[in-house]
């Protein structure tokens, strides 16, 4: 642990001290260092479109966005947001309003429990959760309680009745991610319904984290919370441009909601980067409007990479929970003779050449989370053939 050397007090304060290095770098560097197939960290190995990125080159070119944006945002993007939402959900958001742009999704996430809680309100997130739910929740000074997702058949369920029972008197918000990273799974409109049934009726705060909203598979359906009865005025909707349009490192992202839960994350917002990606803003805009032909054929591209990559480790001997939504598998590994995540993807870039993610450092309880295995499908064709060569070696 880092120490002054004049003092005994540790430099990184009590509420991050417990999260070390996020899996994701360390995972990536492990691939790195060992040469090894990373289908650890979610990011994709081939850009987004072209006419994106030429966009992109074209603001930059043309002095759009080269200075400070706008706090909330471009206009253009903004009103790009609001129009995708009324087009694909028929939620209609004001973009001067009730729309805010953040960087990516991680920001909006960090703004919006750094605006809503009080140190010592709970926050309710289903667990495996994404890793940087549990620091933004901490840095707020909020306290988390997980929900655990259980396997149940080739997929991992909630438990609504636990979901109810999670809910006290000091519960402000849920932290709703779905479709779900890592375990794939994607909420069913009933399910939702209920969530949405209890966040009314014990008057929570919800913030959904809806980045792979694009990314679903086998006639699942993405259905925003905001949209069921009650949940509009209470519901900060989160999503980002990273994965619909395979630009990760562009970094950007938004949220929707009612004017006074934009101004109240904005308020937060405004300290941590005031604005960001001031061209790639534009270059969004430009890709939220793309023809419905893109999104079909990038979520079809992604099913295929889905249904190739699970083969691979079905025949490798893991279980293999199908992922209806995300551009994850999760694993089992108790199959191959394994019960440790953490040792087996340590080993694994030396045993197979490829680099996973252990899906226990998603759980509060790391019991829970131990045997299963997460990796990432988002890679060509000829990487995943390989990697599942590789991996039928184990
Ligand atoms: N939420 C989830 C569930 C994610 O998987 C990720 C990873 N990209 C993020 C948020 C962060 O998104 P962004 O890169 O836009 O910050
Ligand atoms: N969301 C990506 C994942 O789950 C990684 C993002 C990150 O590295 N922070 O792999």
């Amino acid at each position: 642990m880092a120490r002054m050397t004049s003092s005994a007090r540790p430099l990184l304060n009590r509420r991050l001290a417990e999260f070390g290095t996020t899996i994701f770098a360390e995972m990536s560097a492990l691939a790195l260092r060992t040469g090894a197939i990373n289908l650890g960290q979610g990011f994709p190995d081939t850009d987004g479109p072209e006419e994106i990125r030429e966009a992109a080159v074209r603001a930059l070119r043309d002095g759009r966005g080269n200075q400070y944006p706008p706090g909330p945002g471009v206009p253009e993007l903004r009103t790009a947001i609001a129009a995708h939402q009324q087009r694909r959900y028929g939620l209609a958001y004001d973009p001067d309003t009730e729309v805010l742009v953040t960087a990516g999704a991680t920001e909006a996430i960090a703004a919006s429990l750094l605006a809503l809680l009080e140190p010592g309100d709970e926050v309710i997130a289903f667990e495996p959760y994404y890793d940087s739910y549990a620091a933004s929740i901490a840095m707020a000074g909020g306290t988390r309680v997980p929900v655990t997702l259980r396997p149940d058949g080739d997929c991992f369920r909630l438990d609504l009745d636990e979901l109810r029972a999670a809910v006290t008197d000091r519960t402000r918000l849920l932290l709703i991610n779905t479709p779900h990273n890592p375990t794939g799974t994607v909420l069913t409109r009933a399910e939702l319904a209920a969530v949405a049934e209890l966040a009314v009726e014990r008057d929570l705060l919800v913030v959904t984290d809806e980045v792979y909203e694009h990314l679903v598979f086998d006639g699942a359906e993405h259905v925003p919370l905001a949209s069921f009865p009650g949940m509009r005025e209470r519901t900060v909707n989160i999503s980002s441009s990273g994965k619909t349009f395979s630009f990760t490192g562009w970094k950007v992202g938004w949220i929707t909601g009612s004017p006074a839960l934009v101004t109240a994350v904005r308020s937060a917002k405004q300290f941590l980067t005031y604005v960001s990606a001031g061209p790639l803003q534009y270059a969004v805009a430009e890709a939220l409007a793309l023809p419905e032909s893109y999104f079909t054929g990038f979520r079809e591209d992604m099913r295929v990479k889905r249904d190739l990559l699970a083969a691979g480790l079905a025949d490798a001997g893991f279980r293999v929970f199908k992922p209806s939504g995300t551009y994850f598998v999760t694993t089992d590994i108790r199959p191959l003779g394994e019960s440790d995540g953490f040792a087996f993807c340590r080993a694994l870039p030396e045993r197979a050449g490829v680099v996973a993610v252990p899906n226990a450092v998603f759980y509060d309880h790391r019991e829970a989370g131990a045997p299963f295995v997460r990796f990432a499908f988002c890679k060509r064709t000829e990487v995943l053939q390989k990697a599942a060569k590789r991996l039928a070696g184990l």
